[in-house]
């Protein structure tokens, strides 16, 4: 499947989940994903994908110019795997550990700041709404920093999850992973450039208040309970 040109506006629910590091995003969309059968899109995976091919090229935050051709050349399109989206570069997936490995960690946040590399994945996520309908989900469930904010601003279901700190680092160390979810944060929150932040009009749910189970619960009572649009 490659990328066509994006047309947003849809006839299916779309549900946005922002929030910091570890705040429990990826395990409600795909929980909320697979209750309700939409398609799970996570757009950490897409900022991990281009920082690791781009620091596999050898190319630093700073070079601007390199680093805008070789996005134009990047061909991404994607794969589904039961309800998750999967980032193909070049018609390749990327393994769970080259996204998740320390060097990614460490760069993720100062590529992500870039005008250039939002860009190019801005273009790419909205066109995920053509996946949707192509494959038959009911939905589109989406998570990451941005996407009530920017993404998808109009969305009639977003959502903003928190957790203290304390709770953020014990799960990241939980799945084995060396991760400094705060200065990430503080990294995404500041920048200029759609930062981290709690849309205007979202639902804020703190995720250490409640099990997974709970917040997957709520999210999908909201979308279901919600008088349909076309009545
Ligand atoms: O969600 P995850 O922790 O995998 O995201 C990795 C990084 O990707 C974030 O720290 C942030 O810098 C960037 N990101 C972003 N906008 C999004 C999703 C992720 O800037 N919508």
């Amino acid at each position: 499947m490659s990328e066509p040109a994006s047309d947003i506006a849809t006839n299916f629910p779309i549900v946005t989940l922002d929030g910091g590091a570890a705040t429990g995003k990826s395990s409600t969309a795909r929980g909320v994903s697979q209750k309700l059968h939409f398609l799970h899109v996570d757009t950490g995976s897409h900022y991990r994908a281009l920082t690791y091919l781009l620091l596999q090229k050898g190319v630093a935050p700073e070079e601007t110019d390199t680093l805008s051709s070789l996005l134009d050349e990047m061909k991404l399109s994607a794969g589904i795997d039961g309800n998750l989206a999967t980032l193909l570069a070049d018609g390749e997936a990327l393994s769970v550990d080259d996204l998740r490995s320390q060097e990614v960690n460490q760069s993720v946040s100062a590529f992500a700041a870039l005008p250039s590399v939002r860009k190019r994945l801005l273009r790419y996520q909205r066109w995920h709404c053509n996946l949707v309908r192509e494959n038959g989900f009911k939905g589109l469930v989406i998570e990451g920093r941005d996407i009530g904010s920017v993404v998808f601003p109009d969305a009639p279901f977003r959502f903003y999850l928190e957790a203290d700190a304390s709770t953020r680092v014990r799960r990241r160390s939980e799945e084995g992973q060396q991760d400094s979810v705060v200065e990430r944060d503080k990294a995404d929150s500041g920048r200029k450039n759609a930062p981290l932040l709690c849309p205007p009009g979202a639902v804020r749910i703190n995720t250490g208040e409640f099990t997974l189970e709970e917040v997957i619960a709520q999210i999908c009572q909201i979308v279901q309970n919600a008088p349909d649009p076309a009545n």
